[in-house]
């Protein structure tokens, strides 16, 4: 077994135990391999052992491997993957991710949402996408302030734009906190979700992405539908070393 399949089979032994003690079913979450800084041949690997949902972070690295992915994917997998961006979008960058991903699962404001619409109808194409909130009162810029005017106008609007399909929520919990708070943050992500719900029926936000490496098995537990692996999958990234975003 190669490394990458022996940290897959831990990572499954791992979802396995959160699901049981939550009395979830396994087809009830999606695993979502974090492939960002890893070459195309590494994404082929994984998608090769039955990974179907892969994330990266970064328009540009993305634009770099895609073409090599797809060469690799054409010959070793039965099924193409879908590739979604997880990082933060600029809104110069939005046509290009709305055409080279097959979702945007980081969406944080109503400028982006309209620019990632407009390119989406341009490529006569419909993109799923995730509103992401940040919870956590750490200085990141990543994520719309749930209690927010552009919130709301994000949520208002988004139903309308009709080449986005909305399909739920992301979140990053605060690096290394003591587990009651990165539970508080995941319980706080369903909760806005089931607000959201009721006052947005148009809305679908059935998707809750939340829980990384570190913290997936208590993201299941409080109801999380896609978990984002990347260090536990594919080990230590090394620092990113492209251009800057
Ligand atoms: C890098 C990244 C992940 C994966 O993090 P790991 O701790 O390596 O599993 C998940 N979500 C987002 C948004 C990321 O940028």
């Amino acid at each position: 077994m190669t490394a990458l399949a022996e940290n897959l089979a831990r990572v499954e032994e791992a979802i396995a135990a959160a699901c049981r003690r939550a009395s979830r079913t396994r087809a009830e979450i999606e695993l979502m391999a974090v492939s960002k800084t890893y070459p195309a041949e590494t994404v082929a690997e994984a998608a090769a052992l039955g990974l179907t949902l892969f994330g990266e972070n970064r328009v540009q690295e993305f634009a770099g491997k895609a073409s090599r992915a797809e060469e690799l994917w054409a010959e070793l997998v039965v099924r193409r993957p879908r590739v979604h961006l997880i990082g933060h979008l600029q809104s110069n960058k939005a046509a290009k991710a709305a055409e080279i991903f097959d979702g945007v699962d980081s969406l944080d404001s109503l400028r982006i949402a309209e620019r990632l619409n407009e390119a989406a109808a341009r490529l006569g194409k419909r993109l799923p996408v995730l509103i992401e909130v940040k919870l956590s009162k750490e200085e990141t810029k990543a994520g719309i302030d749930p209690e927010s005017a552009e919130a709301a106008q994000l949520l208002e609007r988004l139903p309308d734009l009709d080449h986005l399909e909305a399909q739920g929520l992301m979140t990053i919990a605060p690096w290394g906190a003591p587990e009651a708070e990165t539970r508080a943050c995941f319980r706080s992500l369903r909760a806005w979700r089931d607000r959201w719900a009721q006052a947005h029926t148009r809305l679908n936000l059935v998707v809750l992405s939340m829980g990384m490496s570190g913290d997936f098995p208590l993201a299941i537990e409080e109801g999380a539908t896609r978990i984002r692996i990347g260090t536990a999958l594919f080990g230590k990234r090394a620092p990113y070393a492209g251009p800057p975003e």
